[in-house]
């Protein structure tokens, strides 16, 4: 594996090699002759990489790390989690599924979610997760109910809206008090009562979560901060085991490659880029007071930087206003760009000297939201030409759909030299899976 050392840390293996773009230590184009376009591949050293770099900065913590599943369910992806150590936090009975074929243990898992159902609620009691990060009192009422009908005592956490403003898009902004998350601050000490005096259930801990793609110490200092008096106040009455600080680290989107550094935290406007050790730095002079085991549930951060969206350029059209460059992935295969103005930065495989020139790049699906980028300077591009759609790692294939009956994409891991097809591509026979003509 080729990776510049800087004294800082990468936190991305991928790099180009005499011209050629790779991952870790194998050729995109090698994995696209093999696999075809459009593919994602995934960097599992850039996972250990960045879950290593998070555990070290927190390590004055008693902590567990949570993976947040939802950010790439891929069972691979789980199962390179759980051998280094990682819990998980889950957000249905599938992914809970997913925890467990992969070898990830329940007891390390915790269950968040808004609109948990009792079979979903029965099956993670059963399985034993070890806390269900609970949203409203009629959630507890129901996790009381299955628990009792099962024989069993339920752990639960409340899940405290802070109202922070985490200063990023209103979408995946979940700490203010307009959000449908949690439970306000200001009512949590009652809600807690009301949980207390429920029978079947074991009040366990604290949670939060304030949103996601953070890019600032601030929101989150200023919610462990918040949160701390709380959390110190509850211990005093209850049996109070940990404190979750939820996910929502922000990862580095622009300037990733073509800086020509593989350190995306050491360049640009240094203002927008915490470290994990910024934000390490930020909380835990509020959380190490309170003496619990802290629990994180990072998604985005593990595995964002870790991704890459193969494509190959179809046909470039030339309108009097723009020049689109048509790529074979779409809005159905990466969705960031149309519902979070997600801005991912786009390499071809083979580096080429030639001059920027301004273009659209989009996808074949029948909407003007299926684009990738929008008047955006690239070395123009032939059909047949491939490209890579970087830090799709995250948010990436979990959200991609079957729109326009196009088939689900393969998912490669790559680890050093080795190339593992963690999901095949879907056949047409799969698209009409379930289906039943009349
Ligand atoms: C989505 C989510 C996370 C992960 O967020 P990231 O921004 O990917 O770190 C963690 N916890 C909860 C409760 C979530 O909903």
């Amino acid at each position: 594996m080729r990776r510049k050392e800087t004294h800082f840390l990468a936190v991305h293996f991928f790099s180009y090699v005499d011209g050629s773009l790779r991952c870790e230590g194998v050729e995109l184009n090698k994995i696209a002759d093999e696999f075809g376009t459009p593919a994602y591949v995934y960097s599992a050293g850039t996972i250990r990489e960045n879950y290593r770099r998070l555990d070290q900065a927190l390590a004055p913590l008693d902590h567990l790390v949570c993976y947040a599943v939802k950010a790439n369910s891929n069972i691979a992806v789980l199962n390179l989690l759980a051998k280094i150590g990682s819990g998980f936090d889950i957000v249905s009975g599938g992914e809970l599924f997913r925890v467990l074929k992969a070898g990830g243990r329940a007891d390390r898992c915790t269950f968040a979610g808004v609109g948990k159902t009792r079979e979903e609620i029965a099956y993670a009691l059963r399985e034993g997760v070890y806390s269900f990060n609970v949203e409203s009192e009629g959630e507890l009422e129901r996790i009381n109910d299955v628990a009792g009908e099962l024989g069993l005592k339920a752990p639960v956490a409340i899940r405290v809206n802070p109202d922070v403003d985490a200063k990023t898009h209103k979408f995946i902004s979940t700490g203010k008090s307009k959000n449908k998350f949690g439970i306000g601050i200001d009512r949590a000490l009652e809600v807690y009562k009301v949980a207390a005096a429920l029978p079947h259930l074991k009040i366990r801990g604290v949670q939060t979560h304030i949103g996601s793609q953070i890019l600032e110490s601030g929101p989150f200092a200023e919610a462990a901060s918040k949160l701390a008096s709380l959390v110190t106040e509850l211990k005093a009455c209850y049996d109070i085991e940990f404190f979750d600080f939820g996910g929502g680290i922000g990862i580095v989107y622009d300037e990733a490659l073509s800086s020509g550094s593989p350190d995306w935290w050491s360049h640009g406007d240094q203002a927008r880029r915490m470290t994990p050790e910024d934000y390490a730095a930020a909380i835990i002079p509020a959380l190490k007071p309170l003496g619990l085991r802290i629990l994180f549930e990072p998604g985005r951060f593990l595995v964002g930087n870790a991704g890459a969206l193969l494509s190959t350029v179809q046909y470039v059209k030339q309108t009097p206003a723009k020049t689109f460059t048509i790529v074979d992935a779409a809005m159905n295969d990466l969705i960031r760009p149309a519902l979070y103005e997600g801005w991912h930065e786009i390499v071809p495989l083979q580096q080429t000297k030639e001059q920027s020139i301004t273009m659209d790049v989009v996808g074949p699906v029948c909407e003007s939201g299926d684009f990738f980028a929008q008047d955006r300077g690239i070395p123009p591009l032939a059909p047949g030409e491939r490209v890579a759609i970087l830090s799709s790692g995250a948010y990436g294939f979990v959200m991609s759909s079957n729109y326009n009956s196009r088939p689900l994409l393969p998912e490669i891991l790559v680890d050093g030299d080795k190339v593992h097809l963690a999901r095949s591509r879907q056949t047409m026979d799969d698209l009409i899976r379930g289906e039943l003509l009349p």
